[in-house]
C-alpha cells in the first residue's frame, strides 16, 4: 500500500489479536487512504465488538473515520462494565460454551444456547433477531455484520469465562430462578404437583420448590451440589445480587 501513515498503538487487553510487533508501543502503519478506522482495526485482527474507544490525537472519533497521514490513534478495549442499549440484556452462547451457557442460567441470566452447531449465519440470525449478545472465542463470528451485539471470551476455563462476563456486561443476578438445562424461567411448585415427575427416594427426601416452565424439570431443596452452591456463593460474594436460599437442580 501506499497511502497515509499513522501511528497506532493497542490497549494490552487487545494485544493477543495482533501480530507480536504492533503489542509495544506506537508502531508506524500504512493505510490505503480510504479504509474507515473500523476496517483498519478489524484487518489489525481485533474484533469491532473488543475495541472500546478510538482516539485520533487524545480525541474519541467513531469507527467511519478515515485516518489522514501523521494521525497517532489508539485502540482501546471495550468498557468494563460496557452497556448494551436498545434490549433487556441476555446472552447468545455458541456451541463451544455449553458449560458458561449452564453456569450464567444458574446465576439467573438469560443465557440462550444450543448444543448443536446450528452454524454461524444461523447464529448471527438469531443474536439480531432476539437482540442477544452473542459470546464466543471465534473472532469470525464475532465479525459478521448482523450481529446484534457480541463479546470475545478471553479464556478457555469456565470460571474465568463467567468472571469475564460478569465483570464485562454487569448483568443482575437472581441465583435458582432459572432452569439450567433449558434457559426457561423457575416457577414455585409443591411436591404433590409434580409428584410424577419425581423418583421414590427424591420424593421422600426432599422438598420442592421449583419447576420449569418451559421443559417441565424440577427442582427442590435438599443435599445441594456443593460445586454448584460454590459458583453461586462466589458470584454473589463478588458481583453482588438477590441472594436465595440453597437448592439443587435435579
Ligand atoms: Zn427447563
Amino acid at each position: 500500500m501506499n497511502g497515509p501513515e499513522i501511528h497506532l498503538s493497542v490497549a494490552p487487553e487487545l494485544h493477543l489479536f495482533v501480530a507480536a510487533a504492533r503489542r509495544g508501543g506506537p508502531t508506524p502503519l500504512t493505510t490505503d487512504g480510504a479504509s474507515t478506522l473500523g476496517h483498519v482495526v478489524e484487518s489489525l485482527g481485533i474484533p469491532l465488538t473488543e475495541a472500546g474507544r478510538l482516539l485520533v490525537d487524545g480525541r474519541e472519533v467513531p469507527v467511519s473515520h478515515v485516518p489522514g497521514a501523521g494521525e497517532r490513534v489508539e485502540v482501546h478495549a471495550a468498557r468494563r462494565p460496557q452497556e448494551v442499549p436498545g434490549a433487556p440484556l441476555r446472552f447468545l452462547l455458541d456451541v463451544h460454551l455449553g458449560t458458561l451457557a449452564r453456569r450464567l442460567r444458574l446465576l439467573g441470566v438469560d443465557a440462550a444456547y444450543f448444543s448443536e452447531d446450528v452454524g454461524d449465519p444461523a447464529l448471527a440470525a438469531y443474536s439480531a433477531r432476539d437482540r442477544r449478545v452473542l459470546l464466543s472465542r471465534d473472532r469470525g463470528l464475532l465479525r459478521r455484520r448482523e450481529l446484534w451485539a457480541g463479546a470475545y471470551v478471553y479464556s478457555d476455563r469456565p470460571k474465568e469465562q463467567l468472571d469475564d462476563v460478569l465483570t464485562r456486561f454487569a448483568p443482575a443476578l437472581a441465583p435458582w430462578t432459572r432452569c439450567v438445562a433449558c434457559n426457561g424461567d423457575l416457577a414455585d411448585a409443591t411436591k404433590e404437583s409434580v409428584r410424577g415427575f419425581l423418583e421414590d427416594g427424591t420424593e421422600r427426601s426432599y422438598d420442592v420448590f421449583a419447576q420449569c416452565t418451559a421443559c417441565e424439570r424440577v427442582y427442590w431443596n435438599g443435599a445441594h451440589h456443593s460445586s454448584l452452591q460454590t459458583i453461586v456463593d462466589d458470584a454473589l460474594r463478588t458481583y453482588g445480587g438477590g441472594a436465595r436460599p440453597q437448592q439443587q437442580a435435579s
